[in-house]
């Protein structure tokens, strides 16, 4: 690291849990960011200025005038933009010493597959049940940790599926029965804060992942309700006969 990156970093160098050997875990790390949109755009913010090295960015959308109320990485001069791009300018202008992959398609089963073989870590910031599903499966067939976050209305969930760890659940064993996850933003709604406090808790989750410390969101999920500002946690277990991870460890 150069002079610059010290200093740049230096708050969370300080940090006996970050400290240089963090820091160089996560300027060497790489993390793929599903969607650009509320949770995403916390994600990108703090992963880009946290110094990970490469950021991955999905995203076949383009920016709407109705996005701005809660995606923070977009500004209204980059309405009608690619999120992508938009993210792209916003990210390197916070930070220039990292490096940017776009993905402006939508990514279909191989090229999904390929996403998520280049990364360390993978972030589902996605408004969908079909995308976390098969973002999920790209995952667990990768060896992968996926952090995961979903809000809407005002309603918060939260967990980390870690298919390196044998007790971990996947995506699938705790959603795979249908869910509200159909339901999207665009119809239900939702307050900006909450996919800010999502997002954020799925960034650090990605940089505890990528830098290696502390104790990961994984085996449980948080619960946020934003109408009396209480968290809850459940824990959550692999389902043995997930048609998803099940195979996978035996
Ligand atoms: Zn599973």
């Amino acid at each position: 690291m150069n002079d610059q990156e010290l200093l740049r970093y230096s708050r969370q160098i300080l940090l006996q849990h970050v400290d240089i050997d963090g820091q160089l875990r996560l300027k060497n790390g790489r993390a793929l960011i599903v969607g650009l949109g509320g949770l995403g755009s916390p994600v990108a913010l703090y992963l880009a200025a946290a110094g990970v090295g490469e950021l991955h960015l999905a995203d076949f959308d383009t920016v709407d005038l109705t996005n701005l109320q809660r995606q923070i990485l977009h500004d209204t001069d980059s309405v009608g933009l690619s999120k992508v791009d938009s993210a792209i300018r916003r990210l390197s202008a916070i930070n220039p010493e990292i490096q940017l992959v776009a993905h402006r398609s939508a990514l279909d089963v191989d090229s999904l597959a390929a996403a998520v073989a280049a990364v360390d870590v993978v972030l589902d910031c996605s408004d969908n049940f079909s995308t976390r599903e098969a973002v999920n499966a790209a995952c667990v067939a990768a060896g992968k940790p996926l952090v995961s976050g979903a809000a809407i209305r005002l309603e918060g969930q939260l967990s980390v599926f870690d298919p390196r760890r044998a007790e971990s659940p996947c995506y699938h064993c705790l959603y795979g029965h249908g869910s509200e996850a159909e339901l999207t933003c665009s119809e239900a709604g939702v307050i900006g804060p909450l996919v800010g406090l999502v997002g954020s808790l799925q960034a650090l989750e990605a940089l505890k992942l990528l830098a290696g410390f502390g104790e990961p969101l994984v085996g449980r999920l948080l619960l946020i309700d934003a109408l009396t500002s209480r968290f809850r946690e459940l824990r959550v277990k692999r389902d043995p006969g997930c048609s998803v991870c099940g195979s996978q460890h035996g």
